[in-house]
């Protein structure tokens, strides 16, 4: 190594070869600087790839070093008051994550790095300093990670307590509730300051909840590892509350469950509310299934007597009688045809259809609901298809389905003269279509008349009654049966209500 001129190292020819043999390739940066200006000595490679790769020669002053490749002159001054520090009292600086600052020539990322590094005098056997040794090495990667991770948990426990979320780890190894955050003691009824342990966590659950917990959580460890519950806790005497509770196992290397993480979230005010529905929903059902039987009694008296008058007066030939008890029969009709619809309905809740499966020939229920509704209708009802066409279907279920869809096409086409009912057997389903030439459905609303008490039809929504449940109700039915049901415009001309069955 060449010496700075004009200046002899104290170090002999031999210490400094030992040094660099000792510390050229080590992964930890070293440097000796020798005479109060700091002259550069020894660097080695690490050190030196530090600073783009260059050779200084020995003799260069750390001052210029530094100049040439720090952030600022602050940077250079504090620096060099470091190593003047440590030249003039002898005592060793320690620089733990020590912040430092390149010019983009060496960092072109944020020109910032951290180092652990120490800067010890070089003293002679007389105790007189005579130079620094420095030596570090690079922690800008680990205190990066470091901060990242204590930031993503600052952002998560932000997000938890902004929800009201709660979060808490059970170790499975020791049995026991290491962590609980204070939303989630808070959802147990404790104080964030309150001991909670494993215990006070089955204690606060309801008596009822308590054994579905436990083996929801066997279940979870020995299971896929996943945890999902809803459970009662009684924060006092009087006061219970809806807790969800979601979490994961976590295993080890060996496949041992060692800890189950999860959050808690106070879901009463949700709970609340679906039982207020529940119970009004229960109660319009009650209600339309006692109405609908109960209107069903005394039409079916009056249709009997108008029918009785209709017969008799026909005997007499009287015309203008005959014209009216025509239209009540109508009135008649209509109201027998809202009941059913009603009666249908408060039967068939979403799933809850109980069918009667069997095979049929198609054919002939079409012919028998086309015969009923031809009496009452005046539009010519055709019917198309082979007549050994047989379905595997519950035949009452799917007759409501063909008056709901005839009924609908007669009364959405009054000015029409015909309807068509086609039905065709393909390789794996029967379609079976209502055609009318009435007046269509608007396709914005096609998606809609499906919902029920969805009635459309824009400003001619009361033109046609109807609770606007038939075709609810059919979908439902078509639905149990892995059907589908759908409707297409029949050329702008009136509608196609098309239902299809899986062949058997
Ligand atoms: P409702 O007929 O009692 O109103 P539906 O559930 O049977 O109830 O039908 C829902 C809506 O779908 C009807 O209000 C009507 O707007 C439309 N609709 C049903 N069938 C037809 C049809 N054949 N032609 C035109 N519109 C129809």
């Amino acid at each position: 190594m060449k010496l700075y001129q004009g200046h002899k190292s104290r170090l002999s020819k031999n210490m400094l070869d030992l040094i660099k043999s000792m510390f050229e390739d080590a992964p930890v940066y070293v440097c000796i600087l020798e005479g109060p200006e700091h002259r550069l000595q020894y660097a080695n490679k690490i050190f030196r790839q530090l600073y783009g790769g260059r050779i200084f020669p020995a003799g260069t002053r750390a001052q210029e070093v530094l100049r040439l490749f720090r952030g600022s002159e602050k940077e250079v001054r504090d620096r060099t008051a470091v190593l003047d520090k440590v030249y003039n009292t002898g005592e060793a600086f320690i620089g733990n994550e020590f912040k430092t600052s390149f010019t983009s020539e060496v960092k072109n990322d944020s020109g910032e790095a951290y180092f652990n590094l120490i800067c010890q005098p070089l003293e002679t056997t007389s105790g007189e300093v005579y130079g620094l040794f420095i030596t570090g090495y690079e922690v800008t990667e680990h205190l990066k990670a470091r901060q990242e991770k204590a930031y993503s948990k600052k952002r998560l426990t932000i997000a938890l307590e902004g929800a009201d979320v709660g979060f808490w780890e059970l170790n499975l190894k020791e049995n026991s509730l290491d962590y609980t955050t204070k939303q989630c003691k808070a959802h147990f009824g404790f104080s964030p300051d309150e001991e909670f342990s494993l215990k006070d966590f089955y204690m606060a659950i309801h008596p009822e909840d308590r054994g579905y917990i436990k083996k929801n959580i066997r279940n979870s460890i020995i299971g896929s590892g996943e945890y999902k519950v809803e459970y009662r806790v009684l924060r006092s005497r009087t006061s219970v509350h809806w807790i969800m509770s979601r979490g994961q196992c976590l295993y080890d290397e060996n496949d041992r469950p060692y800890r189950l993480i999860g959050i808690t979230m106070d879901i009463t005010k949700s709970k609340e509310a679906e039982k207020k529905l529940e119970k009004a929903v229960k109660i319009r059902d009650d209600f339309l299934a006692i109405a609908s039987h109960e209107l069903q009694t005394p039409i079916a008296g009056i249709r009997a007597h108008a029918e009785l008058l209709q017969w008799q007066l026909e005997e007499t030939d009287n015309e203008g009688y005959m014209e009216q008890i025509a239209k009540i029969n109508k009135g008649i009709s209509q109201l027998s045809e809202l009941t059913r619809n009603l009666l249908d309905f408060s039967r068939i809740k979403e799933g809850e259809v109980q069918l009667q499966k069997d095979e049929f020939l198609l054919g002939q229920l079409i012919n028998e609901k086309v015969e009923t509704l031809d009496s009452v209708s005046q539009h010519e009802l055709q019917v198309e298809g082979e007549k050994n066409v047989k379905v595997f279907a519950d035949k009452i279920r799917i007759g409501q389905v063909l008056t709901n869809l005839i009924d609908n096409a007669i009364k959405y086409s009054p000015a029409a003269g015909k309807i068509i009912v086609r039905y065709t057997r393909t390789k794996d389903r029967t379609v079976i279509s209502i055609i009318d030439f009435g007046i269509g459905v608007h396709a914005k609303e096609r998606e809609k008349i499906f919902e029920r008490f969805y009635k459309g039809g824009g400003r001619l929504k009361d033109t046609y009654p109807g609770f606007g449940i038939g075709l609810y109700t059919s979908l439902q039915i078509v639905k149990q049966h892995d059907g589908d049901l759908w409707v297409e415009d029949n050329s702008g001309e009136g509608s196609v209500f098309s239902f299809s069955l899986p062949n058997k």
